[in-house]
């Protein structure tokens, strides 16, 4: 199924892209909870997180924790939390969010506002601290 998710990984829309193997894809959330909230995704358009099949979800895993320690290097932040949810777009994701209050892992608090030229900045800056 086609999700807005795949048309980010194929460069149709655009999107404040952190990093990309052949298999994930990593960027900023557009609304976040907290200055660098990312979202990881496989390249698979699989729904739930839990029916992907297993060497994928583990990999995906694997690969949320590298991005986490280059958040975690950039943003200012107790710890990098992660959620999943998947309410809104279905395709599996893993969201990546700095946490400096319990507030900042709620969903229904009032979301974090940033220019595109921050996303810009904040993503680059990411992006340079991937190993
Ligand atoms: P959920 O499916 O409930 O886990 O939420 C989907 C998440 O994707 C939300 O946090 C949205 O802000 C985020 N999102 C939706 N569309 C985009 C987009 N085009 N670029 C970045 N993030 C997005």
């Amino acid at each position: 199924m086609e999700t807005i998710f795949t048309k980010i990984i194929n460069g149709d829309i655009p999107s404040y892209k952190i990093a990309e193997n052949e298999k994930f894809y990593a960027f900023l959330d557009i609304n976040p909870n907290a200055k660098g909230h990312t979202l990881v995704i496989p390249k698979t358009p699989v729904d739930k997180l839990f029916d992907l099949d297993e060497a994928t979800y583990s990999a995906l895993f694997s690969y949320a924790r590298k991005i986490s320690f280059a958040i975690e290097k950039v943003v200012p932040c107790n710890r990098i939390g992660l959620s999943v949810i998947g309410l809104e777009v279905p395709h599996a994701h893993i969201h990546l969010i700095p946490l400096n209050s319990m507030q900042d892992a709620s969903f229904s608090a009032p979301k974090t506002k940033m220019t595109h030229e921050e996303f810009v900045a904040l993503a680059e800056e990411i992006a340079e601290n991937v190993i």
